[in-house]
């Protein structure tokens, strides 16, 4: 049966703005599904010779402000309700960064774990045959998503360059450099995240010596961790599915993370003290989510002291979590502009393919920042003119921004 609580979430999020940003019902009514939802069989041969037969998906959900795009994900859980809500909400992230695109996500139900490195690179590229006819560098842009990475947006690209017979790097973006991937691409999430906290830090006063607290150490979290410590910001406590390690005085990230390298987790750190209660809970100014969805829900928000809260994650926020937090003061800093940054790469990633002209490092992360900076001011001033949460000023802004490219078109 399917699970259909993801779409549903999301369709709750959409209706709670409606009334806000005046949305006229035949707009709110196209908002309400996806353009198309392509479901694909994938024939694999299997290293033991025989075929399996795997289920795919690509949800477009909507063009109106530019090619779909969004993330490819390989995981069991994948399903059709899941693509659905996760294509809405790149809808509502590119919109939020005011990137020329529309939103996207596809996904194959799969546990790559369980498969060899042939396996997988016959699935990706299986993937690739059944939806290349729907996708384009004007059409539609998949990227990596979870337990997909750069190798297998390689063999994406080159399966696509031989059916259309001619290059086309700008089909897929989150590339390894050497075909046409964008500098900084690697750590574009919780760089982008990193500029949204400063904003917002400046914002309300808080100053280099506010503690902050970091749920999961993996390529989100660990990232953000070294641009923090890197920049001079105290992290007192990070921690992952073993546990978490801190520190008052501030951790030694790279020390944390050979740490992690040599040992599979940051537990009993040499110069940090285990954590005995969940991260959640710890003593903190700022508290950065990085694991997984869900992460706090009406069981655990009351005992949240940090005041403020980056979701890096998609969806670590329970929508009964966000009430209590904002009953008590806490600002939480909303996924769609949070971790926007990745998608902010794989647009300048696009560009710099159409242009086939490449940027250097600092090129790229002054674009980033730039974007990151005006889509952070453009919804706090939302925020403040409706008297909302920056989550509703989020959705004021993304939802109006895809609105308005509706009506222009005279889709409504
Ligand atoms: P990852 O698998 O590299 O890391 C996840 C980390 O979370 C691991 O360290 C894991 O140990 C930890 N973790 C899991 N459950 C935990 C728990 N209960 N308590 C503490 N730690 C826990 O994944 P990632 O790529 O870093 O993604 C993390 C989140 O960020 C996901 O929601 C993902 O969708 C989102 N995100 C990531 C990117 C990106 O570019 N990596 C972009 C956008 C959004």
């Amino acid at each position: 049966m399917e699970n259909t609580s993801a779409f549903q979430n999301a369709l709750n999020q959409l209706a709670s703005v409606k009334d806000k940003i005046g949305l006229e019902e035949d707009v709110y009514e196209r908002l309400q599904s996806p353009d198309r939802v392509i479901e694909v069989s994938i024939p694999v041969r299997m290293d033991n010779g025989g075929i399996k037969v795997f289920t795919g998906y690509r949800s477009q959900f909507n063009d109106a402000r530019g090619p779909y795009k969004g993330g490819i994900r390989f995981h069991p859980n994948v399903s059709r309700d899941e693509v659905k809500a996760l294509s809405m909400w790149m809808t509502w992230k590119t919109a939020v960064i005011d990137i020329p695109l529309g939103g996207g996500k596809g996904g194959v139900i799969v546990n790559p774990k369980e498969l060899s490195a042939g396996e997988l690179e016959r699935l990706s590229r299986g993937y690739m045959r059944a939806i290349a006819r729907f996708i384009g560098e004007r059409i539609d842009i998949p990227a990596p998503d979870v337990y997909t990475d750069p190798r297998i947006m390689a063999w994406m690209l080159d399966e696509y360059e031989q059916i259309a017979g001619h290059k086309a790097p700008g089909v897929i973006t989150g590339k390894p450099l050497s075909i046409g991937g964008s500098k900084a691409r690697g750590y574009s999430t919780a760089q982008g995240g990193f500029y949204v906290l400063v904003e917002l830090m400046k914002k309300l006063g808080l100053g280099k010596d506010s503690r902050i607290s970091i749920q999961g150490f993996g390529n989100a979290g660990s990232n953000m961790a070294e641009i923090l410590s890197d920049h001079g910001y105290k992290v007192v406590a990070v921690s992952d599915t073993g546990g978490g390690t801190g520190n008052p005085s501030g951790l030694n990230i790279r020390e944390v993370e050979e740490h992690k390298k040599k040992t599979g987790s940051v537990v009993n750190f040499a110069n940090g003290g285990n954590l005995t209660g969940d991260i959640l809970e710890t003593e903190t100014d700022v508290l950065v989510l990085a694991a997984l969805e869900n992460a706090v829900t009406e069981k655990n928000a009351g005992k949240v002291s940090a005041k403020v809260i980056l979701e890096l994650a998609n969806g670590p926020v329970s929508p009964e979590a966000d009430k209590i937090l904002d009953k008590n003061g806490a600002v939480v800093v909303p996924d769609i502009l949070a971790n926007a940054g990745g998608v902010g790469v794989s647009y300048l990633e696009q560009v710099q393919n159409s242009y086939m002209y490449y940027w250097s490092e600092e090129d790229v992360l002054e674009k980033l920042k730039e974007m990151m900076i005006r889509a952070f001011n453009d919804i706090w001033r939302e925020k403040e003119k409706h008297k909302a949460t920056l989550r509703q000023g989020a959705y004021i802004l993304a939802v109006g921004r895809v609105a308005q490219a509706m009506r222009d078109r005279g889709l409504n």
